[in-house]
């Protein structure tokens, strides 16, 4: 057994999902991590599911989520380590909103190299901002989220264009990078992921 394949013969999928906020992340990123058999691990979950718990980490963050602000990096790179050690993990995971600066993909780059696992793919969803803009308006109206007023959606967006759109000239040189069209059908998106996905030679079962 080679060490990119798991007890099952699968090949294993580490693979990063990224998008400015309203990109649909959170839906294609469930349908191809569930086609690959890995867990999603989402950052901005994972703070949600602590707030709503009132634990000391929800405490510690829920200024933060309300105001569109990233969580402080060591914290935040921690929590995905630890996480990324859980058993589910073993034989792949799908970041989502994670990493989302310079240092946090330092961090995850020194994370993955101390346990020989590179990543497999970066899949980007390309959306323009309005459009970005008109699903979080939406989103905001059906869900109610905390963060989903204008103000806080324009600085998510303004901080994705600064800080995270720029990590991916770090990715790039090393040819993990998928950039998708993330405007049209959600099945049309989904198919686009999958033959990107495929051309890497990671079959996702539909
Ligand atoms: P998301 O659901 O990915 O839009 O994340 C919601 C909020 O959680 C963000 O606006 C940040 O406040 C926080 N958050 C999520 N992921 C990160 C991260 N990688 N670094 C710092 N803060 C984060």
């Amino acid at each position: 057994m080679t060490a990119s394949e798991t007890v099952d013969d699968r090949p294993t999928a580490r693979l990063l999902i990224v998008g400015p906020q309203g990109s649909g992340k959170g839906t294609q990123g469930a349908r191809i991590a569930g086609g690959l058999g890995i867990p999603v691990v989402s950052t901005g979950d994972i703070f949600r599911a602590n707030i709503k718990e009132g634990t000391e980490l929800g405490q510690q963050v829920t200024a933060i989520l309300d105001a569109g602000d990233l969580v402080p990096d060591e914290l935040t790179s921690a929590i995905v380590r630890d996480r990324l050690t859980q058993v589910d993990a073993a034989a792949g995971f799908l970041l989502d909103g994670y990493p989302r600066n310079a240092a946090q993909v330092e961090h995850l780059d020194e994370f993955l190299h101390s346990r020989g696992e590179p990543l497999d793919a970066v899949i980007v969803l390309d959306v323009p901002r309005e459009e970005s803009i008109a699903r979080l308006a939406l989103r905001a109206t059906e869900q109610g989220r905390a963060d989903d007023t204008p103000e806080a959606i324009a600085h998510r967006l303004d901080i994705y264009e600064k800080e995270t759109a720029p990590i991916l000239s770090v990715y790039a040189p090393r040819g993990i990078v998928d950039t998708i069209d993330g405007v049209g059908s959600l099945d049309e998106i989904t198919a686009r992921i999958f033959r990107a996905l495929d051309a890497r030679g990671l079959r996702v079962a539909v």
